[in-house]
């Protein structure tokens, strides 16, 4: 009897973990998932495609397809979807460009993360991803060129190589620093 106890509330607790605290590793390879979808018609449209990343009702961590938004922005939020808790969104940056902002976020999104208190997930023309973390107030380099699908026309740019990481001040100085001549 005790026995079958304990293995019930095992059994009852493991599925609550499960459903509740995915590892930023499923997230992120969620978040890949979604972003590897958005970026062909995020490259053909040049806007930005966004779609969130939670878990569903039914308990599942999913994301929601992409939908597209314009040049420099793509709001997620109306996606009509029963989710129990959003737990990230995601956006891509359209197609190639040498607008210093282009490869890594920019400071609006990690203002707009901020603000929200939702972690966010980018991949750029040149198929780098990168993760906004609410929590360190900071911005990582996930993976770099090709992680997700890169457009056909991308040209890197040596002068504007990005970091590993960027802080909301690191980043301004990036874009401060950039009098649109460096490529
Ligand atoms: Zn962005």
């Amino acid at each position: 009897m005790v026995f079958r106890f304990c293995f019930i509330t095992i059994a009852v607790m493991s599925l609550l973990f499960a459903n509740k605290h995915a590892s930023a590793d499923e997230i992120s390879d969620m978040a890949k998932q979604a972003l590897e979808i958005a970026q062909p018609n995020s490259f053909k449209n040049n806007i930005e495609y966004c779609g969130l990343i939670g878990y569903h009702l039914s308990g599942a961590l999913l994301f929601s397809p992409p939908i597209p938004g314009f040049r420099n922005s793509c709001n997620p939020g109306l996606n009509p979807w029963a989710w129990k808790e959003v737990v990230a969104t995601y956006h891509t940056h359209g197609a190639h460009t040498f607008d210093s902002d282009a490869e890594v976020p920019s400071v609006e999104d990690l203002l707009a993360d901020f603000a929200e208190g939702t972690d966010g997930y980018i991949a750029t023309p040149s198929g780098r991803v990168w993760h906004v973390s609410v929590k360190d107030r900071k911005a990582y380099l996930l993976c770099g060129v090709k992680c997700v699908t890169s457009d056909p026309g991308y040209q890197p740019c040596q002068a504007l190589k990005p970091a590993d990481e960027y802080t909301l001040k690191t980043l301004k100085k990036r874009i401060q620093e950039d009098d649109g001549t460096t490529c």
